[in-house]
């Protein structure tokens, strides 16, 4: 069965061959040269002043982050699902709290998030989403952090780029907090979730050391050791280790294609390789993300967001349910909608190091579908579209 749900995504041979090695002490200078390793892939592809890694999923790096900044009160942003959890978050550990809410297939605008800032000048804390995962939502987050540091320098911008982490590059310029997490685009196993910290996120860190975040999840305690090569608590050692072998395949994609990637040999990271590789991987991701859309169009579907991420397709058709069945009959696992879009969307995944025959498969497998259906007679457009596009864009 091909999985191609916005999460978890699969977990190529090779880096599941990495993981498959003995289990090493967290404390041992073995451990810290692979950690090095992750720090330094890490600060590459993130470009900030600090990164770290978290044994919890990406929920924990959210409460966490919420934790250590917030004083005052927190504002979120919620278009889905996922934007709905921060206000959760602040329930669960009694913080006050302003929300501004949207239909789960629009963004926020600049112009909203500025009023509601102006409104309230108690307002210590920003935090979004970069793609809102129940709709495959892209919100137009650089302009609105762009404009919030304008109007106010010590607005904290806490960004879930959950589903945007290496996907696309992201500009990093105005975020203060950027979470990731292993089973989305890093194609880990769930049970990893990654920060990136600012300059002026560290000096708030260091100027107020009181947080509500408990013992668990306290920044500075773990800066004090990840600066060391090392973890607070138990390292997810496993899940570190993967995500070397994960730089190791994207700088190898600097100079060779995607299949040899993944099966080059372990190699020294190297900065500027790396960076590369990754301007391969986020042009791949986007060639695909596109040629699928243009493919959807060319049968007669549209999507469900009116601004698209280049995470995920999300599909809006009253046969959700019964097209995911028949897909799955085929071999493809797409993913439904959540709550009250559950049945409406069904989402067809573009994150991670995806082979273009697996997705031109799945687009097959979607056109086949509607055929069973009787929606719409098979006459192979999608697949013509698809590679139409890519060829297009030069992939081919
Ligand atoms: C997957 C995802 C999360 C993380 O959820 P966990 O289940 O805690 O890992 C958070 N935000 C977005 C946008 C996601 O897609």
């Amino acid at each position: 069965m091909l999985l191609f749900t916005p999460g978890p995504t699969p977990t190529p041979e090779s880096i599941r061959q990495a993981m498959a090695t003995p289990t090493l002490h967290h404390r041992t200078k073995e451990f810290e040269s692979i950690f090095a390793k992750a720090r330094l892939g890490l600060q590459t592809m993130l470009n900030m002043e600090e990164v770290l890694m978290l044994a919890s999923s990406g929920t924990g790096a959210m409460e966490a982050s919420v934790l250590q900044f917030c004083h005052s009160k927190l504002l979120s942003i919620s278009c889905g699902k996922f934007g709905q959890r921060w206000g959760k978050i602040a329930l669960a550990n009694n913080l006050p709290h302003t929300e501004l809410v949207k239909e789960w297939d629009t963004p926020i605008s600049a112009q909203e998030v500025l009023e509601a800032l102006q409104s309230d000048p108690s307002i210590d804390t920003l935090a979004l989403q970069v793609c809102e995962s129940a709709g495959g939502l892209r919100l137009p987050l650089e302009q609105i952090a762009r404009e919030v540091k304008a109007y106010r320098q010590d607005i904290i911008i806490i960004a879930d780029a959950i589903t945007a982490m290496g996907v696309e590059p992201l500009d990093t310029t105005h975020i203060d907090v950027l979470i990731g997490g292993s089973q989305k685009a890093f194609m880990l196993p769930p049970g990893m979730s990654i920060i990136g910290l600012s300059k002026r996120a560290l000096e708030v860190l260091e100027a107020r050391p009181t947080h509500r975040g408990g013992l668990y999840f306290s920044f500075l305690t773990e800066l004090k050791n990840q600066r060391k090569n090392t973890t607070a608590w138990t390292a997810p050692t496993t899940l570190i280790t993967g995500l070397v072998r994960y730089f190791e395949i994207v700088q190898a994609l600097a100079s060779s294609n995607l299949d040899s990637a993944l099966e080059s040999s372990a190699q020294e990271l190297d900065s500027s390789l790396l960076a590369q590789g990754f301007l391969r991987a986020y042009t791949h991701t986007r060639a695909i993300s596109l040629a699928t859309r243009e493919a959807i169009s060319a049968l007669g579907l549209s999507l469900y967001p009116k601004s698209p991420a280049l995470a995920m397709s999300a599909i809006a058709h009253t046969d959700s349910a019964k097209i995911r069945q028949r897909m799955k009959a085929l071999g493809v696992n797409v993913a439904a909608g959540q709550d009250h879009i559950k049945d409406s969307i069904f989402r067809i995944n573009h994150m991670g190091l995806i082979h273009i025959y697996e997705a031109s498969y799945a687009i097959n497998a979607l056109e086949l579908s509607l055929d069973t259906l009787g929606l719409r007679s098979f006459d192979g457009a999608g697949n013509a579209s698809f590679f139409g596009a890519l060829k297009k864009q030069e992939i081919l």
